[in-house]
């Protein structure tokens, strides 16, 4: 069963940046109550923005951390800064301390209904990864051993890469998770994968397993990978699932 989502005070305590376009915010939840949620959920935050015309600014983020047993009034979310936009704007210039309205937790893109012993493969692209890194820490906290997780992460260049060193990390630590990283616009210094996540699906995902592949980004990718799994390599569509940020 999901948590209902429902309207809760948050404070910015943590944040930092996590690429020149990213920026990483961890709240807590201040009404004393714990932040129930599911790996995958995502939140609106209310924004307060002096002279914005749909005041407060109201826009949606993915929890980009799994729930933590130990503290459980906590989630972090990245913000891609975008040119002109005011939320994420805003959201970059918060101040350590700063309090704002939330709702949530909401949103059915979670891992709830795939069965536990089916490999998985993770597609985002920029801070499409958010949900794909709190469904993967998630699981590997659960389950050290099962399955195999691949995470195909993509972005332009080498440093809008987000979470590098931890998802090195978790690969390292863990057999059963694969990290792979794509670049559109490497330097020739570069010597891994290149181009759009979708030209590495044939590699990545092998149709003769009961995978499930979950997508998380801007629309045209998430689009795009999805054609590739369903026309080219014939997965039903019970196996894919997408969030789309725009
Ligand atoms: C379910 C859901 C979860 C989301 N989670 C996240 C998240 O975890 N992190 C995040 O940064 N954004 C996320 N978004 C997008 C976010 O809600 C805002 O749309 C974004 O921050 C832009 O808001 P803005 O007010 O700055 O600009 P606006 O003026 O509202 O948006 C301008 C345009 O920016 C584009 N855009 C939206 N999001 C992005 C992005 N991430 N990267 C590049 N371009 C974008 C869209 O084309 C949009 O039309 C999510 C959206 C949805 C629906």
């Amino acid at each position: 069963m999901l948590p209902k989502p429902r309207r809760r005070p948050v404070e910015l305590v943590a944040a930092r940046p996590l690429s020149p376009a990213t920026r990483e915010l961890t709240f807590a939840v201040t009404d004393g109550e714990p932040f129930d949620y599911v790996a995958g959920q995502w939140v609106d935050l209310e924004v307060d923005i002096p002279g914005f015309v749909a005041e407060p600014g109201k826009r949606a983020y993915s929890i980009a951390s799994a729930p933590n047993p130990s503290a459980r009034d906590r989630f972090e979310v990245a913000v891609t800064r975008v040119e002109g936009g005011p939320v994420s704007t805003a959201l970059h210039s918060l101040q350590i301390g700063a309090r704002m309205p939330t709702v949530g937790p909401s949103g059915l893109f979670t891992r709830e209904r795939a069965p536990i012993d089916a490999p998985s493969v993770f597609v985002g692209t920029g801070t499409g990864l958010s949900p794909l890194r709190a469904m993967i820490q998630d699981e590997l906290s659960v389950r050290p051993e099962g399955a195999l997780m691949t995470l195909i992460f993509g972005c332009r260049t080498e440093q809008d890469i987000l979470w590098r060193e931890e998802m090195q990390d978790l690969a390292a630590r863990y057999a059963r998770f694969r990290y792979e990283i794509t670049l559109s616009r490497p330097t020739p210094a570069w010597n891994s994968r290149r181009g759009y996540v979708q030209s590495h699906l044939h590699e990545l995902v092998d149709p003769a397993q009961p995978v499930h592949v979950y997508i998380c980004g801007l629309t045209r990718m998430v689009t795009e990978v999805r054609q590739v799994l369903k026309e080219e390599l014939k997965l039903d569509r019970k196996q894919v699932h997408s969030e789309r940020y725009d």
